[in-house]
């Protein structure tokens, strides 16, 4: 397992739109190790596969109290969204940043898991925010992009700034 670079807002990178992965195979599942590790270290509890700069369909999630619980989703898809809620989100991306953004609060997914074995859960609450929030990743969608246009500018601002003083 390796802790991959994750790419920072406004990198245009983040904006590509990830391919569904044909096969679940050892590269996949390299890639699924290497993302819970780089999520677990940073920490953070959910990271998609783009923000690792691999374009493929891949989220993994871990909203345990003690982050024991890994969640792996290949090529999710959205089944059905209940409810409404708005809860303060961040992203590894977006280092620092939180703001409040309005998603599902429950929902369905179907996904493959990291054998390829198709299968469907529900979540709620937190868990079901992070995978809305991941799976836009795999759009090319991020979470500034329900801010309006002025914090969004403010915030992508700030990353250039804080970016020039690491460089
Ligand atoms: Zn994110």
């Amino acid at each position: 397992m390796a802790i991959r670079p994750i790419l920072h807002f406004p990198d245009p990178k983040l904006r590509t739109a990830s391919i569904p992965v044909v096969e679940v195979d050892d590269n996949i599942r390299t890639l699924i190790d290497d993302m819970l590790e780089t999520m677990y270290e940073a920490p953070g509890i959910g990271l998609a596969a783009p923000q690792v700069a691999a374009f493929q369909r891949v989220i993994v999630v871990d909203t345990s109290e003690d982050r024991s619980t890994p969640l792996v989703l290949v090529n999710p898809e959205l089944l059905e969204c209940r409810g409404m809620e708005e809860m303060d989100e961040g992203c590894l991306s977006v280092p620092g940043i939180f703001e409040p953004v309005e998603r599902a609060e429950w929902i369905r997914v179907r996904a493959l898991d990291r054998n390829g074995q198709p299968f469907e859960m529900e979540a709620s609450g937190l868990e079901a925010v992070c995978i809305q929030h991941e799976i836009d990743h795999l759009d090319g969608k991020l979470f500034v992009d329900y801010l309006s246009d002025m914090k969004r500018n403010r915030i992508r601002k700030k990353m250039e700034k804080q970016r020039r003083q690491t460089l």
